[in-house]
């Protein structure tokens, strides 16, 4: 029984894999003229950000993100409100240890 279960996702993952080759060879001009609009769509976008925005890093995970996305905990900078929340239970944890 366990047996089919694996003859089955292979035959899942093989047919998977054929038809993403598929999508990559057989790319029709439209298609590739549609990804080409998009890329320089989102170059363009990022480029504007750059010019206008300065970066911060995250004290928690150290990425790099937009000024404007800032939250700030403790003096501190992060990326998002999760990490400030869990830069905050580690370091409340440091101290007050539980026993
Ligand atoms: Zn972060």
């Amino acid at each position: 029984m366990r047996l089919l279960m694996w003859l089955v996702l292979a035959v899942l993952v093989y047919f998977a894999l054929r038809k993403n080759f598929r999508t990559r060879q057989n790319k029709t001009p439209s298609e590739s003229a549609a990804s080409n609009e998009w890329a320089d769509a989102t170059s363009t976008y990022s480029a504007n950000r750059k010019e206008s925005e300065a970066m911060l890093s995250c004290a928690h995970c150290q990425v790099y993100f937009p000024a404007s996305e800032v939250v700030v905990r403790n003096q501190q900078n992060f990326c998002c409100s999760e990490h400030a929340e869990q830069a905050d239970r580690a370091k409340n944890a440091t101290h007050k240890p539980t026993k």
